[in-house]
């Protein structure tokens, strides 16, 4: 097999018929292939090698999931370990010398309340199976139905996750799904839902939130659980302010409500702190965790306070809920971000690729925004053909972020889009990633901009 692929790379035509025939079995609702394709076929690191021999930086890393990049050393390791030392590899959910190692290190990085009274149930690989569960729980624990999400939200394609979800049009072929959802206005300083902004729009998110909850009119019941992102990923690269996730914890502890928070795609150091909640000091009642937890392979689990623990044995069974390797790898993963620091590196290059990037802004009247934490970072392309609102923000222009998505891909770098309108490119690089190689992304991406803007019809700037 090694060998079929080795030769495999340079071949322009392999290449083409994998991606033709792709084109024709594959379903419709295929996603990051349509706007990206190449045919991988090797990866190390942040590069990745397409079958037809072109290299890319990967600022994608599996929608956030490679905090060590590909291929990394020690998760080979790990993983080749586990294969040469005869364990099982599936095991359903008994108990076994690498999960255990697996929960300690997990236990080791989570905030200590929650490692030391805390409860984790492994659940189906997936982050929207977490989330399914952590929605779940909280319903057993509390006997409420209700569950308060957020505008812009994402949390996963499964019916519950995806009614906590903020995408209408994914949302319409669920109908009804979303009944005991309540929908509440997340801060977002560019497209402020108050027209305000800045810590003023928060604050009045925040009111919004206790007011509807208070009003014995206002035709919210007392919910489940409220589920939230500390920084919202496909939603935008939209970073709460910390003073409002705090004020989120005052009111729903206040009101007995459990807070979950999705660390799905924040976790393992992407956010400048190991988890996203340390920067605002809040502590979740239950934390859904999955992408980076599992070293590149697929793994999910929620930790939670352990006074919620009232669910029944088999409440939420399961029979992929032991995979070894993934196991493994994620230990070696988390180790391995805990012990070189890697959170730091995160907020450090992180930081100096925001002001680079502001300083691209300054030229490019099409780059709207720019925010992010740590290597969570997105860049809002906007429409300025079109009238700012009255708050200065300008419309979305999609058509452009995605000419900017394709030029990039010219230049060998693989960018994402996110976003309400999908106008926001979005940069998840592995946390290992270098000075050279940070300078290269910006290198490429302002390049795409530049041909974007030249070539994109209807593109004024
Ligand atoms: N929650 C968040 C915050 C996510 O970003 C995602 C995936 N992008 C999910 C849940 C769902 O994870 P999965 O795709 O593994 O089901």
């Amino acid at each position: 097999m090694p060998g079929q692929l080795a030769a495999a790379a340079g071949d322009f035509t392999a290449a083409e018929g994998i991606l033709r025939r792709q084109a024709q079995r594959e379903s419709a609702a295929r996603t990051y292939a349509r706007a990206l394709p190449v045919v991988p076929v090797r990866a190390r690191g942040m590069t990745v090698e397409g079958a037809d021999g072109r290299r890319y930086l990967d600022c994608l890393s599996g929608a956030g999931t490679l905090a060590l990049g590909h291929n990394h050393p020690v998760v080979l390791e790990a993983i080749r370990g586990v294969l040469d030392s005869g364990a099982p590899l599936h095991v359903l959910d008994l108990a076994t010398p690498v999960k255990d190692a697996f929960t300690t290190a997990l236990f080791e990085t989570l905030p200590p309340q929650l490692a030391e009274h805390g409860r984790i149930q492994f659940c189906g690989p997936a982050g929207t199976d977490a989330v399914e569960a952590a929605i779940k729980l909280a319903r057993t624990a509390t006997g409420r139905a209700g569950l308060l999400a957020f505008s812009g939200a994402y949390h996963g394609m499964t019916a519950a996750a995806l009614a906590a979800t903020g995408d209408t049009a994914v949302r319409a072929a669920l109908p009804g799904a979303d009944a005991h959802v309540t929908r509440l206005p997340y801060p977002y300083d560019y497209r402020c839902p108050f027209g305000v902004g800045g810590d003023r729009g928060a604050e009045l998110s925040a009111r919004w939130t206790a007011h509807v909850l208070d009003d014995p009119k206002g035709g919210v019941q007392p919910p489940a659980a409220m589920l939230l992102e500390a920084v919202q990923g496909e939603g935008g690269v939209v970073p709460a302010p910390d003073g409002w996730l705090r004020r989120m914890r005052q009111i729903t502890a206040e009101r007995d409500i459990p807070l979950i928070v999705d660390e799905v795609q924040t976790g393992v150091g992407r956010t400048g702190t190991f988890w996203a909640v340390e920067r605002s000091g809040i502590v979740p009642d239950v934390m859904v965790l999955s992408k980076a937890i599992g070293g590149s392979l697929p793994l999910a689990v929620i930790v939670y306070r352990e006074e919620l623990d009232g669910w029944l044995p088999g409440a939420h069974a399961g029979t992929f809920r032991g995979n070894q390797l993934a196991m493994a790898a994620g230990a070696a993963t988390l180790s391995f971000v805990r012990r070189h620091a890697l959170h730091e590196r995160a907020e450090t290059v992180g930081a100096r690729i925001l002001g680079r990037l502001r300083g691209l802004a300054a030229h490019h009247a099409c780059i709207g925004d720019v925010r992010g934490r740590g290597l969570m970072i997105g860049v809002e392309i906007v429409d300025t053909g079109a009238e700012p609102d009255d708050h200065g923000a300008l419309p979305a222009a999609p058509h452009l972020a995605r000419h900017i998505q394709r030029a990039a891909l010219d230049r060998g770098l693989i960018v994402e889009l996110g976003g309400r309108h999908g106008s926001v490119v979005r940069l998840l690089p592995p946390l290992t990633i270098t000075d050279e190689q940070a300078e290269a992304v910006l290198d490429r991406l302002a390049g795409a901009i530049e041909a974007a803007r030249a070539t994109a019809p209807g593109a004024a700037a």
